[in-house]
């Protein structure tokens, strides 16, 4: 069984007016599903690896024959982070960090905003195409993170939480050349149950 591109658990237009419907579609559509086709392609000659969870196969990227291995970082990177991107958006009403979550945030960043704008920071400070991060490391604690690309923080033993993509294709249609702005309204759409999950 090849890896599958997940469905939007919501409509294309569900996120609006933050995340308009024509971007949601695209990136859906033609870009995560991109990802998934390639990565299915760059294991073809290995196909053990379909086996695996892709988690599992970013945990460990030695492990992947050499010719398959930037296939896979690129592709199995984008297919990964964005099955995390797409899952933790909800139309609103907004919620909010809670219970353990919130007080990690709380003792890691000072307060909830103090936190945003680091990420915001990070996010927008990305150069050129990659991703800002809210990640645990093993001993549990908290850390804002970029990575550039599809370069995977799981692939340095970190477990993503909070994924903000800054490719271009994730904001250009509305936003032009307004990262910073796109960045700002994300924060909209973000079902911080999801997230909660994620740090458990
Ligand atoms: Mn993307």
């Amino acid at each position: 069984m090849v890896f599958q591109l997940p469905d939007l658990k919501f409509d294309y237009n569900a996120l609006e007016p933050y995340m308009d419907a024509k971007t949601v579609e695209i990136h859906h559509d033609k870009h995560h599903a991109g990802y998934t086709k390639k990565l299915n392609a760059a294991l073809e000659k290995y196909p053990d690896f379909y086996k695996m969870s892709i988690e599992e196969i970013l945990s460990d990227l030695g492990k992947i024959p050499e010719d398959a291995r930037t296939g896979v970082i690129k592709n199995g990177g984008g297919y990964y982070h964005h099955n995390l991107w797409w899952d933790q958006f909800k139309s609103g009403p907004v919620n909010e960090p809670k219970g353990v979550l919130a007080d990690a945030i709380i003792k890691k960043f000072g307060s909830f905003s103090d936190f945003q704008e680091k990420l915001n920071a990070a996010s927008t400070g990305v150069f050129g195409s990659g991703w800002g991060w809210l990640v645990k490391d093993s001993g549990g604690n908290l850390a804002v993170i970029s990575t550039p690309n599809q370069d995977s923080p799981i692939s340095d033993g970190l477990v993503p939480l909070l994924a903000v993509d800054v490719w271009e294709h994730a904001y250009y249609l509305k936003y032009q050349n307004r990262r910073a702005d796109f960045v700002e309204q994300v924060w909209n759409i973000i079902d911080w149950d999801v997230v909660g999950n994620r740090f458990k």
